[in-house]
């Protein structure tokens, strides 16, 4: 196959500002290239240079394989299996550096099931994919420009030389930055069925950078969503993490309705779509996060997802406690069930399903019927300031009233008179509820911890 050259454009034209590039990526290039080697900055870094934005990292793509790229530098590493890399670190910043990679020829890739002991027969230097033609194995080396033809999008595709201040464009993917189109390379449906996470990439691009997508490149997406289930879980939790910490969350949330993919982040987020409150509770705690991304706060993937899962398991726990049993287990009855018909396909890992019945846990002690002594106690819970957060949003959302949240704001900051006040509002549990919960546990009936306290208050 004749080699495809580049178009190449100079300084002048692309005004890339030197000041955003790494210095270590730079260091990596130089040192690649002067021991023969052809490196680039690669990928959304030159995407983001060329459009003024700070990478977030650099990656840099060579003709030197793996070993040899290894051989250079004093703390590198080669990674991965299914797609090998070279990981060269310096202090905290790693610059992945990949090998240019050959052009996957379906025809003469093996295909194979998803059975491992089969996998680690297979031939080195062959593509390998599974039934749909996603690319299990991907370690062939190639030339420069069917590297670019593997990329994703056209801005994805495109290689900065820092020596030469040049970029080195294969699939017109200036021409798309300057007209803000999110366009795939080469034919959509083959290349989404490669990898179908390409799917949830395209639409993260496009929330992020604000740039729509082309038409021939959306069309086949809404027929080919389903194949996001063969993904591996790990990989899939891995992009929608991306994708709702991009700092777009909202956007990106929009942008999945519209192409039928929101079912990825999780499967039934249709339900909680279809009531207007869970919609709108959803809606606030992407946006919050989002503003809280821009404000350089912390944020974390458990309240996220306690968010987007409350309203299915308010629902839960609405018609559990019909049957006149206590909030708070009933509580937690609601929240295994949502749990464990939600997160099969979504690897949700253990620790981050903790934090979010801890959360949950929480508004069931955060209710204003709760007794005198559970606020101060409730103060000093790990956990507290989340459950604190989730329940203005809450507030905010409409689901309960502002006063609930507003108390607690005015027990927060509020100093041992002001508490002392608006304790005195609360209720306290009367004597016989305390007797019929303390009978109930020793009954061994509750497992979760309450206390008789908090027993006594009866929600919604
Ligand atoms: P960001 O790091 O801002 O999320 P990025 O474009 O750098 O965006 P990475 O996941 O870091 O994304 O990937 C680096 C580059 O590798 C991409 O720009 C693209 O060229 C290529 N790439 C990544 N994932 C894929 C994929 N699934 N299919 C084809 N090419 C990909
Ligand atoms: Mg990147």
């Amino acid at each position: 196959m004749p080699e495809n050259a580049p178009i190449i454009i100079k300084k002048i034209v692309h005004n890339i500002n030197p000041t955003l590039l790494s210095k270590n990526a730079i260091q990596v290039i130089d040192t690649l290239q002067q021991a023969g080697y052809k490196a680039f900055v690669v990928g959304g870094a030159v995407r983001d240079l060329l459009l003024g934005i700070q990478p977030k990292d650099f990656d840099v793509a060579t003709n030197a394989h793996p070993e040899q790229v290894k051989r250079l530098f004093r703390r590198a590493h080669i990674i991965g299996r299914r797609f090998q890399i070279v990981h060269v670190r310096f202090g905290s910043e790693i610059i992945e550096t990949s090998t240019f990679r050959a052009m996957i020829n379906i025809e003469n890739s093996k295909q194979i099931g998803t059975c491992r002991s089969k996998r680690s027969e297979l031939d080195r230097k062959t593509h390998v994919t599974d039934e749909s033609g996603r690319v299990l194995r991907d370690n062939v080396w190639g030339r420069q420009d069917e590297d670019a033809a593997r990329r994703d999008f056209t801005v994805n595709a495109m290689y900065y030389d820092p020596s030469t201040q040049t970029v080195h464009d294969y699939h017109g993917g200036w021409q798309d930055i300057q007209s803000r189109v999110m366009r795939i390379i080469g034919d959509p449906a083959t290349r989404f069925r490669e990898d179908p996470v390409r799917m949830l990439r395209i639409v993260r691009f496009a929330a992020k950078l604000n740039f729509s997508i082309d038409e021939t490149t959306q069309a086949p997406i809404r027929q080919l969503a389903p194949l996001i289930d063969n993904v591996p879980g790990a990989r899939l939790f891995d992009e929608i993490l991306k994708l709702l910490f991009s700092g777009h969350a909202l956007n990106c949330v929009q942008k999945l309705r519209q192409q039928g993919l929101h079912h990825t982040i999780l499967p039934l987020l249709d339900v909680v779509f279809e009531q207007p409150l869970g919609e709108k509770f959803v809606m606030l705690s992407l946006a919050n996060t989002d503003q809280r991304i821009r404000e350089g706060k912390s944020v974390s993937p458990s309240f996220l997802f306690a968010a987007l899962l409350w309203h299915l398991v308010l629902e839960k726990w609405k018609i559990y406690q019909r049957t006149g049993q206590y909030p708070i287990p009933t509580l937690y009855l609601a929240m295994n069930d949502v749990l464990n018909s939600q997160t099969s396909q979504l690897a949700i890992q253990r620790r981050f399903i903790s934090d979010m019945k801890e959360i949950w846990g929480l508004q069931a002690r955060l209710d204003k019927r709760v007794g005198r002594r559970t606020p101060l106690r409730l103060l000093k819970h790990p956990r507290f300031r989340a459950g604190y957060d989730f329940l203005l949003l809450r507030c905010e959302s409409g689901e309960i009233p502002a006063d609930e949240g507003q108390w607690w704001t005015d027990f927060i900051n509020g100093d041992p008179s002001t508490r002392e006040k608006l304790l005195s509002q609360r209720k306290v549990p009367t004597a016989n509820k305390r007797r019929r919960h303390s009978s109930r546990k020793s009954n061994g009936r509750s497992n979760e911890t309450v206390t008789s306290e908090n027993s006594g208050n009866r929600v919604l």
